[in-house]
């Protein structure tokens, strides 16, 4: 019997790119030959609704990319499609030419990956495989950034920005040696092991929406912190899916940030708190981060609900910001704030079925800045705007498409017959909304 060749996996999640990879990184230094992985996980893909879901498009395209790289370099990507305990046991106990010795991967922070890690971990560990895992997905991980008095996590931002920027050393923004910096004897090769299934193998189609460019226009960047509000212009990054997903790396990302505009490197500290909050208090999933809030009576009319998710409310702008949504898988940050605001304090819907929505639409949808954001505009999140404070969809459209030009693009017929009157008035819905969370939170008071 020939004797099989040792290797190691790189188990790639959400960190798809062979440049400035942490894991990826240790791995090719180990001295082991390199195997790089992806698993397409049916507990996730499951959970979609739709059957063109453009980020499983995304996903597909990207490990074909990778895949025709590490050909070039006479490797391979393995891609398998079936639960990941159930992959590494075939693997580990499969009669092929290999023999796997460790697994390197990029931690992964939500609920769900961490119990995964650790099932897959427990695993390897019985069969004597290594299996380090790494930091690579933020700037700090959750338990960096602590307070200074009680080692306590921090739920304000500010302060917790305050920490970060006083924590950072240049060497965390210094980018990892990448696939092209090493040999490519480094890898291992089993060029046809377990090749890319096709799109309609995993249960899914192509999708029609196009995918934004992973590297921003550093230029417009330079004006984020003036224009940044203004959903008519293009003055954002567009990186959210490619943070998402890990086509580019947050510490390149966050270099770049530093020398364009210190508030583009701002919103790249939000998304660090935000993976801290849900590390460190995962009921966030399910429930308000301050509970005493679960006690408000959501009117939660589905009526209501389905209306504002198709973007035929009859307010301007939270029809644009929808409709955008359900066409493109993109919506403008402030608009996010304005429907989000709408939906929860004028119509008093549960901020979880937004965040919902928003889960099976964004194409940048990441579990911890969602969840963290919606909280948020509910006022019943972590450092939330107080919920008297009830955004006037009016003026905010006044405030930041002063022209209608980002109105009129997704909402032509505004002021033509046929498009629907306001569901509700601004000064009827914040009165309502008001005694509505006074009194829910009250009712707690009572209960004391
Ligand atoms: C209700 C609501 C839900 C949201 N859901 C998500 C989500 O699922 N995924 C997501 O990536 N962002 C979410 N955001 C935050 C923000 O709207 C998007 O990150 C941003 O609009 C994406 O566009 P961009 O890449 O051009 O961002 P830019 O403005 O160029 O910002 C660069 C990056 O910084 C981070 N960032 C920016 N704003 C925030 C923020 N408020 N909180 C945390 N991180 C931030 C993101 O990673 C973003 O890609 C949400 C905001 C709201 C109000």
């Amino acid at each position: 019997m020939s004797a099989k060749t040792k290797i190691c996996l790189v188990w790639l999640r959400r960190d798809l790119r062979l440049h400035d990879n942490h894991a990826l990184f240790q791995a090719l230094s180990s001295g082991l030959p390199v195997q790089p992985l992806f698993i397409f996980d049916p507990t996730i893909l499951e959970k979609l609704d739709s059957k063109e879901d453009a980020r499983v498009a995304f996903i597909h395209q990207t490990l074909e990319t990778m895949g025709n790289t590490l050909r070039d370099r006479q490797s391979s990507l393995w891609v398998l499609h079936e639960k990941p305990l159930a992959a590494f046991q075939r693997l580990v106990e499969s009669d092929g030419p290999f023999q796997i010795a460790a697994v390197f991967t990029n931690r992964d922070y939500e609920p769900y990956a961490r119990r995964r890690d650790q099932q897959v971990r427990d695993y390897l560990h019985e069969k004597g495989v290594d299996f380090f895992d790494f930091q690579d997905q933020t700037i700090f991980e959750a338990r960096q950034i602590l307070t200074k008095t009680g080692d306590k996590p921090y739920t304000v931002y500010t302060p917790y920005k305050r920490t970060w920027l006083q924590s950072l050393h240049p060497s965390q923004l210094t980018p990892f040696r990448g696939l092209s910096d090493f040999e490519p004897t480094r890898l291992a090769t089993f060029p046809d092991a377990f090749p890319l299934p096709n799109l309609g193998e995993l249960g899914f189609a192509p999708s029609a929406i196009p995918f934004p460019d992973h590297q921003p226009d550093t230029r417009v960047l330079c004006e984020y912190d003036r224009l940044r509000d203004f959903p008519a212009q293009a003055a954002t990054s567009r990186l959210g899916l490619h943070l998402r997903f890990g086509t580019v790396s947050v510490r390149e990302t966050a270099a770049m940030a530093q020398t364009v505009n210190e508030t583009f490197l701002s919103q790249l500290i939000w998304r660090d708190f935000y993976f801290q909050i849900l590390f460190h208090f995962p009921h966030v999933v399910r429930a308000s981060f301050r509970p005493e809030y679960d006690k408000i009576d959501w009117r939660d009319s589905d009526a209501d609900f389905q209306r504002w998710c198709d973007g035929q409310t009859g307010v301007p702008i939270v029809d644009a910001g929808m409709r955008e949504l359900n066409q493109t898988g993109y919506m403008h940050n402030r608009v996010r704030m304005i429907v989000a605001s709408f939906l929860c304090k004028h119509l008093l819907v549960y901020w979880h079925r937004g965040e919902r929505y928003f889960a099976q639409k964004l194409l940048d949808y990441d579990l911890a800045l969602n969840n963290g954001n919606w909280q948020w505009a509910a006022g019943t999140g972590c450092d939330a705007a107080p919920y008297f404070r009830v955004f006037n969809p009016w003026i905010q459209a006044k405030k930041f498409d002063p022209e209608n030009r980002y109105i009129k693009k997704w909402v032509p017929e505004m002021g033509r017959p046929g498009y629907p009157e306001p569901m509700v008035d601004h000064k009827f819905a914040r009165e309502r909304a008001l005694n509505v969370y006074k009194s829910g939170l009250g009712k707690l008071e009572n209960n004391r």
